[in-house]
């Protein structure tokens, strides 16, 4: 386990959508077409409120008909309209054919073909749910998840429809899951340094031509997340327990104090959103103050 910045661990909060997409493909060869013969939940906390037996009654015996994912979920679609929705949150990962005696190993899937895999998850964030039939499916991403920034969905247009009249920081809109499915810290502060965006401004006062370059350097920066495996910090690992390594093309995110690889400003640290931020602040100029709160002269 390596972190490749030593203060505030806890701000590290992948996977993010590249990441799961990384472990989806990997496995969707691996699990789709098998029978899943035996699932065994260790940490019953992982499906509340379901109880364990719930999610085994519809997951054992059932084949797995496509492994799929929207937004940072893992879709489970199982014979029967049956579908596991998995939320691998902090530090869950999922890992093929594993020793026995792998740490932190909350849930594991027998295959019919002899093969398992595990889901590990030292701080116990992950989630297992269930949805019976594509309509409980739908209406559980519905309430909980906007567009898919990979599947053409996310236009200049469509950012700026959905910011029209926010005052929130433009960092705070891109991690609202609600709005556009999937991006995290690090794909936030890397698309808006790619965009030339402040993470402060507000998200209602980006104009046309911006909202066209941050829609467009979100999926740049979530594409060369996935090209590059991911990114690794912490805890993230492939299914085959390789790490990503997307943290090594970072341009700003934890990059404090080293020079911004377009003008050589050392880029800055402060919070935006809740979430430690990075940015260089002469590439991405910092927004002014209201008129009214200057003061007169
Ligand atoms: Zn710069």
């Amino acid at each position: 386990m390596r972190c490749i910045e030593s203060d505030a661990p806890e701000e590290v909060c992948i996977p993010e959508l590249p990441e799961v997409e990384t472990i989806r493909r990997q496995l969707a060869p691996l699990v789709e077409g098998r029978v899943v013969a035996r699932l065994e939940i260790a940490d019953p906390r992982w499906c509340l409120p379901l109880l364990p037996e719930a999610i085994v009654d519809a997951v054992e015996g059932r084949r797995v008909q496509q492994l799929g994912r929207r937004g940072k979920y893992l879709v489970w679609r199982l014979e029967d309209e049956a579908f596991l929705l998995m939320h691998l949150r902090m530090t869950g990962t999922l890992l093929y054919d594993a020793p026995p005696g792998t740490p932190y190993e909350r849930v594991r899937w027998v295959l019919d073909d002899g093969h398992e895999l595990r889901f590990c998850d030292p701080r116990r964030f992950g989630t297992g749910e269930l949805a019976l039939g594509g309509a409980a499916r739908d209406a559980f991403f519905a309430t909980r998840l906007g567009l898919e920034p990979l599947d053409g969905e996310l236009t200049g247009e469509a950012l700026r429809k959905m910011a029209r009249g926010r005052r929130a920081p433009v960092k705070a809109f891109l991690l609202d899951q609600r709005r556009i499915a999937g991006v995290g810290n690090i794909y936030a502060d890397e698309a808006l340094f790619r965009a030339r965006i402040h993470p402060l401004r507000a998200a209602g006062s980006l104009t046309r031509a911006q909202c066209d370059a941050l829609a467009q350097s979100v999926r740049e920066t979530l594409l060369a997340g996935l090209a590059a495996g991911g990114a690794t910090i912490d805890d993230f690992r492939h299914a085959d327990g390789v790490e990503g390594a997307f943290q090594n093309e970072f341009l700003v995110h934890l990059r404090r104090g080293e020079p911004c690889p377009r003008c050589g400003t050392p880029v800055v640290k402060f919070v935006a959103a809740g979430r430690g931020t990075y940015a260089c602040e002469s590439c991405q100029p910092r927004p002014r103050r209201p008129r009214a709160r200057r003061p007169a002269r």
